[in-house]
């Protein structure tokens, strides 16, 4: 893997485990300075990986994230990228849902994601430049029974991309990866057989995604070689949705 992010710093939320995970070990690997994030303790995850600082933030918490930005401002003094992977997942039928979980879902998806790429954006003004990346879903365009909360929220994910990337251009590139299944605590699936995955699932490809190909992706969007990307849902699910 070569050094393209050498010099970059970058924020990563949701960074304890599953696809934040390997974003952070992406990043790193590819030589950026990155500060992981996650509503959960940091110590016992990516610490390890090389070029990485932990510090706990609740993303859809005003204070939590300014408080966030600020630690970055005096330690970093900069921000290139930003990828805001922090998200939960609930299930539930239209008819029984409580209307408290419904806001709970879209505070922490979509409301985390505004707060994150505005704070991103604010320190990103500073250099005139910057990428960031939000995590929205298959399901957005898809969409799931007992699920609306959940594809709602992704849905408002990939508007603000869009939204946002005419806003910042042409100093600040916004873009989405929109994953279909992938195999992380999120999806529980560690126990499931192959019969049962390919059943649920049903992708063309025959199984589900691994993390490392959505942390590739990002590491892609984040480099030299994707400047000319603004605006765009990239869609790693195996073959699914065409998007
Ligand atoms: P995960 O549950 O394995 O990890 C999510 C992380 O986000 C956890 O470490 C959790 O502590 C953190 N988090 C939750 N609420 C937070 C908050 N308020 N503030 C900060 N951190 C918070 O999930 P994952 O599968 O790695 O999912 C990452 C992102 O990818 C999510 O946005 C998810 O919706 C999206 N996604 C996942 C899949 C999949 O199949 N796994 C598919 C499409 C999209």
């Amino acid at each position: 893997m070569t050094n393209e992010l050498e010099g970059k710093v970058a924020l990563v939320t949701g960074a304890a485990q599953g696809i934040g995970a390997a974003v952070v070990r992406a990043l790193a690997g590819a030589g950026a300075t990155v500060i992981a994030t996650d509503i959960r303790d940091l110590n016992q995850t990516c610490l390890g990986v090389a070029r990485t600082r932990g510090v706990t933030c609740d993303v859809s918490d005003p204070a939590s994230v300014d408080r966030l930005f600020h630690s970055i401002a005096e330690t970093e003094g900069r921000l290139d990228l930003a990828v805001n992977a922090a998200g939960i997942l609930s299930e539930g039928r239209l008819v029984d849902m409580d209307v408290s979980e419904f806001d709970r879902l879209i505070s922490i998806n979509l409301r985390g994601s505004f707060l994150i790429a505005q704070g991103a954006a604010r320190m990103m003004a500073g250099s005139g430049s910057g990428r960031i990346i939000l995590v929205a879903s298959e399901l957005a365009y898809l969409g799931r029974a007992d699920f609306s909360a959940y594809c709602a929220s992704k849905a408002g994910v990939v508007g603000l991309t869009r939204s946002l990337a005419r806003e910042l251009a042409p100093s600040i590139t916004v873009n989405s990866v929109a994953p279909g299944p992938v195999d992380t605590p999120m999806l529980g699936v560690e126990n499931m057989s192959q019969d049962w995955i390919e059943k649920e699932f049903d992708v063309p490809l025959g199984r589900i995604g691994r993390p490392e190909e959505i942390g590739g992706l990002v590491r892609f969007l984040c480099g030299p070689d994707a400047g000319f990307f603004t605006g765009q849902t990239l869609s790693p699910n195996g073959g699914a949705v065409m998007i």
